[in-house]
């Protein structure tokens, strides 16, 4: 998806509308428009990069440094115990739209939100060895 096409740049530029909730030189952060809690968030950088790890580390700091004041003000509005940051790299991780993006989604105690979370164990050796394998791409 290109830059032009991209749905989010749109919001970003405001070509299309969103419920915003904030924005600046350097993000735009505005209501998902099919929300798992009131109040999901999305925060988005006004550039547009695919995947976190496409994007400068200093624009991800200056993201960072938005998010938590962001995501305070969505707890505190909204009266959430807690909240989630997700950011959904690739389709096969859940990502639909290829402009990165942090979800802000606030949580209530028990409110069953990703209440399936598949753990499971290592057998023997096995984290070391995937440990070992990630360690030569770093
Ligand atoms: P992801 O699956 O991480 O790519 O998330 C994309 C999110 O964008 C989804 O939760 C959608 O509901 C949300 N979304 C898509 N289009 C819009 C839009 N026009 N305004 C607000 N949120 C949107
Ligand atoms: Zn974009």
């Amino acid at each position: 998806m290109s830059a032009q096409e991209c749905i989010f740049c749109k919001i970003a530029s405001g070509q299309i509308p969103a419920v915003k909730i904030y924005e600046d030189e350097i993000v735009v952060a505005f209501l998902d428009i099919g929300p798992i809690s009131d109040g999901h968030t999305l925060v988005l950088p006004r550039q547009h990069f695919e995947k976190v790890h496409n994007c400068p580390p200093e624009l991800l700091g200056q993201i960072w440094t938005r998010l938590g004041k962001i995501a305070n003000a969505v707890a505190l509005a909204t009266g959430a115990d807690g909240y989630n940051v997700l950011c959904n790299n690739g389709r096969a991780a859940g990502q639909i739209v290829d402009h990165l993006h942090f979800h802000i989604v606030p949580r209530k105690a028990g409110d069953g939100v990703f209440a399936k979370w598949p753990s499971y164990k290592y057998g023997q050796g096995r984290a070391e060895a995937i440990a070992e394998k990630i360690i030569k791409f770093l």
